[in-house]
């Protein structure tokens, strides 16, 4: 269960498959950079409290680093290496110009008050102010993280670059500096289409993968794991597209939609009345109509489209043999352990990866950092229509990988990331 060792596992397969020079390779299997620290931060009641902080910049052959930076009490070191692995992979399927990073503070965001979660915020940004920036690391919002807290960061960073050049407001930096941070509120630079720009990416991949299968999307019945950012915002698309959801689930437990009496089928959600449920009590569950479900229930209902949308590890051995659907699509980061990566594989199950599937959210992010530089701000339907070419060019890619090399459709995608990836480092002469 330790998210670098997956990581590193993926990477030998794949440098297995394709006869990849050893020692790119081995360089590829650690950051170019760990930056791990403490903050200590002075809570509302006087108490000082301490948090330990990282920042994994993986690789940046093909441009500067790019990823987010997650508030969760289970961040670790092994969980940032492996996530800023996958984002190296991440950008070079989407073809955007950066490398990979990812952040974390070991923390419960839910137990702090907003002051605090600013001050938290701040002090981060503080200590790694000297090695992000628009050409150097660009980070953005992961797990519990979201524009407010990325409004507070770029904030910080402006100023501590301002005091340290002695100018003020905007200086003179040579980049816009709020292209230092994506995923800010639109009133701050943000990007027309971020908000839902990783679950929207999601929704065109499966849209591109149902018609390479020949199926109907009113037949693809999906099931979605996490009602976060990126959950909510994929199923709530997914069904506006045509799809439907018959299953939803959040941290306290799943629905499923109840029988109907007059065929027996399973009723459909609606995700939007689902989400004004959850905002008026706090969870999914209880939801008019629906049967309560624990998390491993959902992930075994029967749909034809499972979606991970929370944390890593969530689809292992020990439940990959029930798995009832025949697509896992992961819209969270590392869901499938390798183990239940094998078993699905042997059940024919298809397995679309993260870093195909989420790749929605980066490439918006890109679109953002575009829009800072040049000063230029886009609609939203121009926004949309670059994100759509973005994700069906990418899954093309991918397909062709998938049929002509006869492997898993990870590997197919891992072949894709390591060919761009690899040649930029050995164009390079690295
Ligand atoms: N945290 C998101 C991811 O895992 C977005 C990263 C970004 O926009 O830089 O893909």
């Amino acid at each position: 269960m330790n998210p670098y060792k997956n990581a590193v596992f993926q990477l030998n397969q794949i440098a297995e498959l394709l006869d990849l020079n050893k020692e790119i390779i081995e360089q590829l299997k650690l950051p170019e950079t760990l930056h791990k620290f403490d903050i200590k931060l002075k809570l509302d009641n006087g108490k000082i409290k301490v948090f330990r902080a990282f920042r994994s910049q993986h690789n940046s052959a093909r441009g500067p680093y790019k990823g987010g930076i997650r508030f969760h009490p289970q961040v670790n070191e092994s969980e940032v290496k492996a996530l800023s692995m996958w984002m190296t992979w991440k950008c070079a399927i989407a073809g955007i110009p950066y490398g990979g990073a990812k952040g974390g503070i070991i923390c419960d965001p839910k137990k702090l008050s907003p002051g605090e979660l600013e001050r938290l915020s701040r002090a981060y940004v503080r200590k790694l102010s000297p090695f992000i920036g628009p050409w150097t690391d660009i980070p953005a919002p992961d797990v519990n993280t979201n524009s407010q807290i990325m409004a507070w960061m770029a904030d910080e960073y402006i100023k501590r670059q301002n005091a340290k050049r002695k100018m003020r407001r905007w200086g003179n930096l040579g980049a816009n500096p709020l292209a230092s941070f994506t995923g800010k509120p639109l009133v701050l630079g943000g990007s027309q289409g971020r908000e839902e720009a990783t679950g929207l990416g999601g929704v065109y991949i499966l849209a591109s993968l149902a018609q390479k299968l020949k199926i109907r999307k009113e037949k693809l019945k999906i099931a979605v794991q996490g009602f976060g950012n990126v959950g909510y915002h994929f199923a709530r698309l997914a069904q506006k597209a045509g799809f439907k959801i018959v299953s939803l689930s959040d941290s306290r437990g799943g629905i499923i939609g109840k029988q109907k009496p007059e065929n027996g089928r399973g009723r459909y959600l609606e995700v939007e009345r689902v989400m004004r449920w959850k905002k008026k009590t706090g969870s999914v569950v209880g939801f008019p109509g629906t049967k309560t479900i624990t998390n491993d229930q959902l992930l075994k209902t029967d749909c034809y489209v499972l979606v991970p949308a929370a944390l890593e590890n969530v689809i292992t051995k020990n439940n990959a043999a029930r798995i009832k659907a025949k697509v896992v699509l992961e819209m969270a980061n590392g869901p499938t352990t390798p183990e239940a990566d094998e078993v699905l594989h042997q059940r024919k199950i298809l397995v679309i990866p993260d870093v195909l599937a989420n790749c929605g959210g980066v490439t918006v992010s890109y679109f953002e950092w575009v829009q800072n530089l040049q000063g230029y701000y886009w609609e939203k339907a121009e926004v949309l229509a670059k994100l759509k070419k973005i994700m069906v060019r990418a899954f093309l890619d991918f397909w062709q990988n998938y049929q002509t090399l006869k492997v898993t459709p990870r590997m197919a995608a891992y072949a894709l990331a390591l060919e761009r990836v690899v040649g930029a480092m050995k164009i390079r002469g690295s």
